[in-house]
């Protein structure tokens, strides 16, 4: 295999026994070489987990891997020591999250945050550390990056927050970066520049993106291929312009849906009724029967496998599998 990440049946469990919550259960998915892969779903449906657990920096002492694999070009790192895995973060896989504040050190210099890294992953100190950090600045568009270099991150703005944690994340030229939710906090203008900017430096660099988002605006204008997930699951997975084409999940439907709402980024995206299902280890149905206007009596006795094309496309719902009866007639079944 070629592909730079392929994540194999990665299973998250909060808590331990059969109370145990599966966060991320049987979650699978590769990344191409500068390829993007754009994860959507609503808040706490996983997708914030699975990037956490790829990097082995799941929520401790609950949150714990409990099966699946993680492979780097091939090296599975959910079995690396760690100090190996340290090489690894923020070094072949680096991550930028939605508050840069929560990761940026306040009473440290943009420049000495920067140079930690380089310093960890690159060898450089001194006087080149602080030159690449300059560098590094002006790369994602801070003016007179010569003198911010030496500012503290309450002297920056949002914007400049936010890409000064780009500029750490690219510091140890990763191989694919994980961007969770990257410009949510922005308002909407820097949120578009930031975003360019990304497209740029990876159109520069060839790294791959696993970009997590809520909202399919920055999926149209920065996926190369999406995956749908849902309480924990995959529940599709499509290129972009077959997902945009024709989304096939009734969840993904819904989120189509519920577009013109969407433009209040600001708010999570909470415009489809009902609740996400709480998981244990008893449960067996469709996770989205409850909310699913489609929904018929297998869907709340049978959980649906994940069906796929040979071209990757792929969809886990009862309405596209042969082997259950096909769904009663509008009208005809009283439940
Ligand atoms: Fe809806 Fe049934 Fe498909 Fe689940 S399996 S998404 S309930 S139609
Ligand atoms: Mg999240």
């Amino acid at each position: 295999t070629d592909k730079l990440l392929t994540v194999r049946d990665l299973q998250v469990r909060f808590g331990e026994g059969e109370g145990a919550v599966r966060a991320v259960d049987g979650v699978s998915f590769a990344i191409d070489r500068g390829e993007t892969l754009a994860l959507l779903g609503e808040s706490g449906c996983g997708k914030s987990m699975t990037a956490l657990a790829l990097l082995r920096l799941l929520p401790q002492p609950v949150g714990h891997i409990a099966g699946g694999q993680v492979l780097l070009e091939g090296q599975d790192l959910l079995a690396l020591p760690e100090m190996r895995m340290r090489q690894v973060r923020g070094g072949r896989i680096a991550m930028i999250f939605q508050e840069p504040m929560t990761s940026l050190n306040p009473v440290m210099t943009v420049g000495r945050q920067i140079g930690e890294v380089l310093a960890a992953h690159k060898g450089l100190k001194g006087r080149a550390a602080r030159a690449r950090s300059v560098e590094l600045l002006g790369l994602v568009g801070i003016p007179d990056a010569g003198r911010r270099v030496d500012e503290y991150p309450h002297q920056l703005s949002g914007g400049m927050k936010q890409r000064v944690m780009i500029a750490m994340a690219l510091a140890g030229e990763p191989d694919l970066l994980i961007a969770d939710e990257p410009t949510t906090a922005l308002d909407v203008t820097i949120q578009a520049q930031v975003l360019e900017l990304m497209r740029d430096i990876q159109r520069e660099t060839g790294m791959a993106m696993l970009l997590i988002t809520h909202d399919l605006g920055v999926v149209a204008g920065m996926a190369d291929r999406v995956a749908v997930m849902y309480a924990g699951q995959l529940v599709e997975q499509a290129s972009r312009a077959d997902f945009f084409t024709e989304p096939r999940h009734p969840y993904s439907r819904k989120l189509f849906a519920a577009l013109p709402d969407m433009d209040k980024r600001d708010r999570p995206l909470t415009v489809i009724p009902g609740t996400v299902p709480t998981l244990d280890q008893s449960f067996h149905a469709c996770r989205f029967a409850d909310r699913c206007a489609s929904a018929w009596r297998t869907c709340h006795e049978v959980e649906p496998a994940w069906l796929e094309e040979a071209d990757g496309r792929g969809v886990r719902c009862h309405l596209y599998d042969p082997a259950h009866p096909n769904p009663p007639a509008a009208g005809s079944e009283a439940e």
